[in-house]
């Protein structure tokens, strides 16, 4: 079977392979028979080997949905009685986090920062020393804008003052090396659709089996969407608790199996040609970026709007979509931004191939290239 292949630089769900599209199509089976069992012991091992974890002190939990669903779980469930939670928040995913808190009436601290600027780490140690604080959540690389934030530092910060850090991980799983022991990560996630490249439906937990299995004493505040719950299903029987995303399961299988045999480190290294590309791309065309390049993740690449009459988004979206090429709002609160990201299975040729499309709709609308600006910076 064809299918005809898309160039994703929207910030996920990622292009994906051929072969991890077919390994969907496999015979019916019930996912409570041992072989099905089998194959998410060896997957829950995998998503752990691939941030190097000591198998014995750390684990992996699987949820059937989208990438949320992780940031909801480890929120709800990790946080003990008359403790509170520290939400760094430079950025939109992190206020998601922080809507997540409001939402579940959990005791937080919503500690904000502008969204092209770095966190301010002595302020994060001022909110620790004031106490009652358990749980730090950061986002690793802020998708929003692509600004990467320093977990490291961050999680030593938390451990000092005996907090946990729980990290979102999401767009940076499976592309940015990771290492959860050295990176002060007690708990990060991420979502099968994003670097590994599979397919939405199955997203995943991977933390410190110490902490999961204290959870359990907490209250809960959920009864699908809680840590220890599935957790303790999994160790008892080897399976999700609930039906899983079958065939989804199946691709991300395979999705793993090509993630250990590209490599770690050739694999960001792709990643980082394809964002080099798209660097390359828009200077080419004088496009400004949001977020200065030494703070980006080298994963998301934010770009300013030119102020151009003729300039229109959704048109220039309309042409590169027409042509295989999927671009992406942005999501910043006061400015008009697009994204295009360096996820998935594509190259740096495949970026090049774009740039001839975006330049052809630039000329069509009569954008003026190089692209123009206001006064403003
Ligand atoms: C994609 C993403 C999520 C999950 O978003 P969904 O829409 O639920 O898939 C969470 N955090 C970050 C940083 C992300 O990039």
């Amino acid at each position: 079977m064809e299918v005809k292949r898309k160039i994703l630089l929207n910030p996920g769900p990622a292009t994906t392979t051929d072969s991890v599209k077919m390994a969907q199509i496999v015979p019916d089976i019930c996912p409570r028979e041992k072989e099905f069992a089998g194959m998410m012991r060896e997957i829950r091992e995998d998503l752990v080997r691939i941030v190097h974890g000591d198998p014995e002190k750390y684990t992996s939990v699987l949820f059937c949905g989208s990438g949320t669903i992780c940031m909801d779980i480890c929120l709800n469930s990790l946080l003990p009685e008359n403790k509170k939670i520290l939400v760094i928040n430079n950025g939109a995913y992190s206020q998601r986090a922080a809507e997540i808190c409001r939402y579940y009436n959990l005791p937080f601290t919503d500690l904000q920062f502008k969204v092209d600027q770095l966190p301010d780490l002595k302020e994060i140690e001022q909110k620790l020393q004031e106490g009652d604080i358990a749980l730090v959540y950061a986002t690793h690389n802020e998708t929003g804008t692509g600004i990467l934030n320093p977990i490291r530092a961050i999680g030593e910060l938390a451990h000092r003052y005996g907090a946990i850090l729980v990290a979102d991980t999401t767009s940076s799983y499976g592309m940015i090396p990771i290492h959860i022991e050295k990176d002060n990560i007690d708990f990060c996630m991420a979502s099968s659709q994003k670097g590994l490249m599979a397919m939405t439906g199955v997203s995943f937990i991977i933390g410190n089996r110490e902490w999961i299995r204290k959870s359990g004493e907490y209250k809960k505040r959920s009864y699908y969407c809680n840590l220890y719950m599935q957790y303790d299903f999994f160790e008892r029987t080897g399976e999700m608790h609930f039906t899983p995303p079958v065939q989804t399961v199946y691709a991300l299988k395979q999705a793993i199996r090509e993630y250990f045999a590209e490599g770690e480190q050739k694999k960001w290294e792709r990643h980082t040609q394809v964002c080099e590309a798209i660097h390359q791309g828009l200077e080419e065309l004088g496009f400004r970026e949001v977020i200065r390049r030494e703070w980006q993740s080298g994963l998301v690449v934010s770009v300013k709007y030119p102020a151009d009459e003729h300039w229109n988004f959704e048109k220039v979206h309309d042409y590169c979509y027409e042509r295989g090429f999927t671009i992406y709002p942005g999501k910043i609160a006061d400015a008009d931004t697009f994204r295009l990201c360096a996820l998935g299975a594509i190259t740096a040729g495949d970026i090049r191939d774009f740039f001839k499309v975006f330049r052809e709709a630039l000329q069509k609308m009569q954008i003026r290239v190089p692209a123009v600006y206001g006064t403003e910076a």
